[in-house]
């Protein structure tokens, strides 16, 4: 469908209309009828004139703007500098909210909430792996409600204690417990011990039932970071607390050498590294919980996520451009599997799949395993850890779960607390790619994130002729008076997928003269010739490829057609016996240009319409259209030369 806008002659493409249910912020259930989806427009926009026509009642006045349905108030919009926002929620995707402000909001959250100045340092000393992603997201003045409810047990920490200077990993290990946590955990936990290592600045969460459990906790601390720096622990920082000093703990910290450093009761500042960080995850998680609005029995998941995002987060004790999770794992962390935590998943149900059974059941990101996302599923009542997921960051349910007798369902099948690590998480499925930040597209959902309450695409009231459709009659007509235009982003141009296609539509003609090209253009290089079918060769089937190019206001420029080999019909030692071509290294572009840099030279750069690989061919290779392979063709070499 093609719209026209305010310039003449100038026209955007919507590539489908549909219904689209949302939420205003009166709280209403509504349906926005015949939605364009428009790729490239950066903003929603909402037409009066189709409003009115439906039968609604639009006041402006100073203040902004309200819409009303049979007397009652069912939208409403602030309006400022001359523009009305309207703000709704809703769960579509593609729904387009372009902002860099909400973005930052996102990565906020994604990052546990992590505060301004942390997160300036983490950009500025590049401490991730693909850093990049954050290039062009600045911090915003908004205030986010949840990490005011977090941070709402904030006390001013003491900053007296100097510390010893340490050299290597594990020379001093300061623990603390916190708890006990009323509700418990969902697996009935309630406690969680913390252990941070003063060289690395690395913490470790342990979420445990009872106070005797710090023993096993130690044991399990003390065995995987011996093994994986291959030193030994040698000093332990903790409070006076009874849970350190049992016979066995004694008798363990004898038998392996360790020393243990009680501080003075009621002197806790003295364990104030422990103490410090016990407080900034506890924070963290709690804003993370009340964020999400997930039930508080899910502390347990964030305060052991929170304990990762510290880790991969900038620490003011290290004196060096690295987080602690460098200097712990020695590489920089990911960021790209990072998600707000609390986020909706839908996983993909790979085995048992009847023909009409779900295939894909939804959860909640509670964390990362080594192996995936952990993730919470409420029907079974159950954790499990998923890797092919896809993650709606947007879609914070309204009403999350009612923990109650669910719970008391769960066994023993919840997994042990694991230190959180990211650098094993496998590639997230290829749908979730419509929510990374690699797209344009996806920014935008995500950004509707960072304010659940007032998720608020932008909306701007036009008046209806500047969005009137234009001509040509190959194109649909959008002239229905229940029309309300609403300018989303999605997909782009609808381009046939086979040869049979082509026929059944009105740009016929432009893709059969597409076609025609790439055909003159294979016989005038010569790289086939046509052959009467041989008797007892293998042909190799192939297919054809259609693209549309946009210029750079994203209208239509040109129609293309190739004609691709499917590679997969041939046979090994018949057709081929290598599988590789040769092609141009990146680096030896670098070097031409950095090369006529040095010497002063003029590049030429010039493009080929049709250029092919040099490689003489030693076999017959046979092809066809599959759609027609009434004649085959025959080609002996492909050119020499570009
Ligand atoms: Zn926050």
């Amino acid at each position: 469908m093609r719209i026209s806008v305010a310039k003449n002659d100038e026209f955007i493409m919507a590539s489908k209309r549909e219904d689209l249910k949302l939420i205003t912020n009166e709280g209403i259930d509504s349906t926005l009828n015949h939605v364009l989806y428009c790729p490239k427009i950066p903003k929603s926009l909402l037409s009066v004139a189709r409003m009115q026509t439906a039968g609604l009642l639009i006041t402006f006045d100073k203040n902004g703007v309200k819409i009303h349905n049979e007397g009652k108030t069912v939208m409403s919009g602030e309006s400022e500098n001359n523009l009305t926002t309207i703000h709704f929620q809703t769960n579509r995707r593609e729904i387009n909210v372009a902002s860099r402000k909400l973005n930052y909001q996102l990565w906020h959250q994604r990052l546990g909430h992590i505060g301004e100045q942390e997160f300036l340092e983490l950009k500025s000393k590049r401490m991730f792996e693909d850093i990049a992603r954050l290039d062009s997201i600045k911090p915003d003045e908004k205030l986010c409600g949840a990490c005011i409810k977090g941070k709402q047990a904030w006390l001013p920490f003491n900053r007296e204690k100097t510390k010893e200077h340490v050299k290597r990993p594990l020379f001093i290990v300061h623990s603390d417990v916190a708890g006990p946590v009323t509700p418990p955990t969902v697996d009935d936990k309630n406690y969680f011990i913390l252990f941070i290592d003063q060289y690395t600045h690395n913490c470790v969460s342990y979420l445990i039932r009872r106070k005797s459990d710090v023993f096993n906790a130690f044991k399990d601390f003390v065995a995987k970071s011996e093994a994986k720096f291959n030193l030994k622990l040698v000093n332990l920082y903790c409070d006076n607390g009874r849970e350190y000093l049992s016979n066995e703990m004694k008798g363990y910290f004898s038998e392996r050498g360790i020393s243990y450093h009680l501080t003075v009761p009621r002197t806790p500042h003295l364990n104030d590294v422990a103490e410090r960080m016990v407080r900034t995850i506890t924070e963290k998680a709690r804003a993370m919980v009340a964020g999400a609005k997930l039930n508080e029995k899910f502390w347990g998941e964030a305060v052991l996520t929170a304990t990762h995002l510290v880790n991969i987060s900038p620490s003011k004790a290290l004196k060096c451009s690295k987080t602690p999770y460098e200097m712990w794992h020695d590489k920089k962390p990911i960021m790209k599997y990072l998600k707000v935590f609390g986020s909706t998943v839908y996983v993909h149900e790979k085995v048992n799949i009847g023909k009409f059974d779900e295939k894909s059941w939804k959860g909640i990101l509670v964390g990362y395993e080594p192996n995936g996302y952990k993730v919470w599923v409420h029907e079974k009542a159950k954790f499990v850890v998923e890797r092919d997921v896809i993650v709606d960051e947007f879609d914070f349910e309204k009403s999350r779960p009612h923990m109650g007798e669910v719970l008391t369902q769960v066994d023993g099948q919840v997994d042990e607390p694991k230190e959180p690590d990211l650098s094993g998480l496998p590639p997230v499925n290829h749908n979730s790619g419509r929510f990374e930040e690699t797209s344009g597209e996806v920014t935008d959902v995500s950004s509707l994130t960072s304010d659940k309450e007032n998720s608020s695409p932008d909306i701007e009231p036009r008046r209806s002729d500047r969005i009137r459709e234009l001509p040509p009659t190959s194109y649909e007509k959008i002239n229905t008076p229940e029309d309300c235009v609403l300018l989303v982003k999605s997909t782009l141009y609808e381009i046939p997928r086979t040869f049979h296609e082509i026929k059944f539509r009105d740009d016929k003609c432009q893709w059969e003269e597409a076609i025609k090209a790439e055909i003159d253009s294979l016989l005038i290089n010569e790289t086939w010739s046509l052959v009467p079918k041989p008797p007892g060769k293998n042909i190799v089937d192939c297919k054809w490829i259609f693209s549309i190019k946009t210029d750079e206001h994203g209208q239509l420029a040109k129609y293309k057609a190739r004609l691709v080999a499917r590679g997969f019909s041939q046979e090994y030692l018949t057709d081929y016996d290598e599988t590789f071509a040769p092609v141009a290294r990146i680096a030896s572009f670098r070097f031409i240009l950095a090369f006529a840099n040095q010497f002063n030279l003029l590049i030429h750069h010039m493009d080929v319409k049709m250029a092919f690989l040099n490689g003489n061919l030693k076999e017959e290779i046979y092809g066809c259209f599959s759609e027609n392979d009434d004649f085959v063709v025959h080609a002996v070499f492909l050119l020499p030369n570009i």
